[in-house]
């Protein structure tokens, strides 16, 4: 892995909302077609960094790059950075009174100024990969979480992101849907995508990940492969921690 490109770097990031620091001195690289899984006790900070990330969060200090050039200054194009780096959230927040095919359409054509019949194409390839093509035409309302879970996958995936960040894609799901989430990241992890993923399912995180990254508190308390990791944890917080999912299955 170590030979191959890097695709976003932090830099001794720094994040305080201005009552005390949220991340210290995070530094991390994510290679080209690595996944990186986050996890770490709630508040820790996970969707803070990778909110820094897509520029929706400004930082006191330290510096992101993606493709070797800073991002984290004030030249710098947001709107063009959040097409190389697609995000996906714990709430779908799909437009209510727009099909799904015009949910998936409305940022190629939009941002990226795309012919629609060519976005359609590609809109129904993907949107078939997730099992949801007979889908296109419907209105959010009419899907279930895990369905709109998915199309907001496709939403992302449509811009043809360098990276995707997850933030507990499936928290808000019921358990039966979780799987078909899961699945679909699983899936784009195996075809090579680059992906940073925050997430608290413990066994798809060790399935999924080149790399755990635990994190405490604002800092980077271990970051190994899943295997060292899951079975010998160096920290106490990252044992505690542990100890709080039970592996059944
Ligand atoms: P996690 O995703 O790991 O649960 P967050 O990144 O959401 O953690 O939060 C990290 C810390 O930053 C928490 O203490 C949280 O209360 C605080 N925080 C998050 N968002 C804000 C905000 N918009 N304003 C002030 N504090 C925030
Ligand atoms: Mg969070």
């Amino acid at each position: 892995m170590n030979e191959k490109e890097i695709l976003l770097e932090v830099r001794h990031l720094h994040k305080d909302y201005g009552n005390g620091p949220v991340l210290k001195d995070i530094s991390l690289e994510v290679h080209k077609g690595e996944v990186v899984v986050i996890i770490g006790p709630s508040g820790c900070g996970k969707s803070t960094l990778l909110r820094c990330m897509n520029g929706l969060e400004p930082i006191q200090s330290g510096e992101i790059l993606l493709d070797g050039k800073v991002i984290t200054d004030s030249k710098t194009k947001w709107s063009e950075i959040r097409q190389k780096i697609g995000m996906v959230f714990q709430s779908y927040d799909l437009f209510p009174h727009m099909t799904v095919m015009d949910n998936i359409l409305l940022g190629p054509m939009k941002a990226q100024g795309r012919a629609k019949k060519e976005v359609t194409q590609e809109a129904e390839t993907l949107l078939s990969r997730v099992g949801l093509l007979e889908k296109r035409d419907a209105y959010p309302r009419q899907l279930s979480g895990g369905q709109k879970q998915r199309v907001a996958i496709v939403r992302a995936l449509i811009m043809k992101p360098e990276i995707m960040l997850f933030d507990e894609v499936t928290a808000a799901l019921d358990p039966e849907m979780v799987r078909e989430v899961l699945d679909v990241m699983l899936e784009l992890a195996r075809e090579g995508s680059t992906m940073m993923i925050v997430t608290h399912e413990m066994q798809f995180a060790r399935a999924v990940a080149d790399r755990i990254v635990f994190l405490d508190e604002g800092l980077i308390a271990e970051s190994d492969t899943p295997e060292n990791f899951f079975t010998q944890p160096r920290t106490d917080r990252a044992k505690r921690f542990l100890n709080t999912f039970i592996f059944t299955k």
